[in-house]
């Protein structure tokens, strides 16, 4: 999977070189013309690359439903489902809020928009933010059928929640039901397993067309911008978690973060949490250690609920526009970003690109102009990909120190390096 990445990036990097701004070269070989760019990028890289995302989400819901059920059946005495989420959210919501402060810190210290310029002439159309009510109530479907076939994470754990307990509390019949979705979770695990196996070949495909259309001049005046929130997202990824493991579980950080590589590469091709859900829960179960009845709903929840990486944008964005336009915040405007930023992200979906649509919320609650938001689009893409691999590490942070308090947990799997690599 790294040597995909790698090899993608420079195999993108160098049709971007060769064909710059989306020019072509076309040779004539006898009676065809061949054009490059049809045939390779628009071409196989690009039918690779989405058979491949197709095939990762395909799996997310139905894997969420079954191993979700399986682990509230497992777990035996229902009654813990509300502390194990109550414990997961105030994690979640505790780590989206010190990662924005950090980032908010960190860019008035630089000021990553200081002296810029910009003609601010482009136009971004906002949407309008849920309220928090709105997003509790819209949590219960009415029709989970509608809720699988939309791909609503939250519905879907709801119902996956509910009737989970419902077999818990069935008596016979609900041993039966019970034992049908353990070996259905198995059989989908299996899948995902197979899935990986082709993983180095997707990521190779979906990294490739990317960086075929990334140029580094498109970074002029953004480049100061983009390197700090690269430099807040790598600070809270390693040193943040690092220290959280360390304090609430005691366990060796560095093992989390060499078994999170993986799902954190799975992460960036895809910018989305939601369609690296099978392999941030395989990541959990059958690396670190996390037991299926905490990982189940931790990281489908975490999928939806917890971004960290971009509540980091958002700080270090909201600090940038109101430099850029000459506006000065006060610390409560600082503090409404924060609580904004943590609330927002409870409702959006882990999908690309998404993070723009909180930063418009966002930015609306301190009154700086949404239109800032088409200055830092151009550089979005590359940020969208890695705070995508930082909020799953946060993810499976979370789940591990859930598990771990909840002594659903397998300290011999963490400390095993070789765990998750035998599965064919
Ligand atoms: N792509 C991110 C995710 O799926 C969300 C975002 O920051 O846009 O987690």
């Amino acid at each position: 999977i790294v040597i995909g990445m790698i090899a993608g990036i420079l195999v993108g990097s160098f049709f971007q070189w060769l064909m710059p701004d989306g020019s072509d070269l076309v040779f004539n070989l006898y009676l065809f013309e061949i054009s490059v760019k049809g045939l390779f990028v628009d071409g196989i890289l690009e039918v690779i690359g989405q058979i491949f995302m197709a095939s990762l989400r395909m799996l997310v819901v139905p894997l969420v439903f079954v191993s979700l059920v399986c682990g509230v059946c497992s777990l035996k005495d229902t009654s813990k489902l509300g502390r194990i989420g109550g414990k997961a959210i105030a994690l979640y919501l505790a780590t989206t809020a010190i990662a924005i402060s950090f980032a908010i810190f960190i860019a008035l210290i630089i000021g990553p928009g200081e002296g810029v310029n910009m003609p601010t002439s482009s136009s971004f159309t906002s949407r309008e933010a849920p309220s928090l009510a709105q997003v509790i109530i819209q949590m219960f479907p009415t029709n989970p059928f509608a809720s699988f076939a939309q791909g609503n994470m939250l519905q879907v754990i709801v119902f996956a929640l509910l009737f989970g307990i419902a077999i818990a509390l069935s008596g016979k019949a609900g041993e039966r039901v019970a034992a049908m979705f353990d070996d259905l979770s198995e059989v989908i695990m299996r899948l995902v397993a197979i899935l990986m196996n082709i993983a180095p070949y997707g990521v190779f495909a979906l990294l490739a067309s990317l960086f075929t259309t990334v140029s580094i001049e498109t970074f002029g005046k953004l480049i100061v911008y983009f390197l700090v929130v690269l430099f807040v997202l790598i600070l809270h990824a390693t040193i943040t978690y690092s220290v959280i493991l360390k304090l609430l579980t005691g366990l060796n950080p560095l093992i989390f973060l060499k078994k999170m590589r993986d799902a954190a590469i799975f992460a960036f091709s895809t910018a989305s949490s939601n369609a690296t859900i099978p392999v941030t829960l395989e990541t959990a179960t059958r690396k670190m250690g996390v037991k299926n009845s905490i990982a189940s709903f931790t990281v489908p929840l975490g999928a939806t609920i917890n971004m960290d990486g971009t509540a980091i944008m958002q700080g270090v964005a909201t600090v940038f526009i109101a430099q850029v336009f000459s506006q000065d915040l006060t610390l409560a405007d600082y503090l409404a970003v924060v609580l904004t930023a943590t609330l927002a992200s409870i409702g959006t979906a882990g999908v690309p690109g998404v993070g723009l649509i909180m930063l418009a919320m966002v930015l609306e609650q301190v009154g700086l102009p949404v239109e800032g938001i088409a200055l830092i689009i151009g550089v979005d893409r590359l940020l969208d990909m890695t705070r995508t691999a930082v909020n799953v590490t946060g993810d499976s942070m979370v789940s591990i120190v859930v598990a771990k308090s909840e002594q659903q947990f397998d300290n011999d799997m963490y400390l095993d390096e070789q765990a998750g690599h035998t599965i064919e």
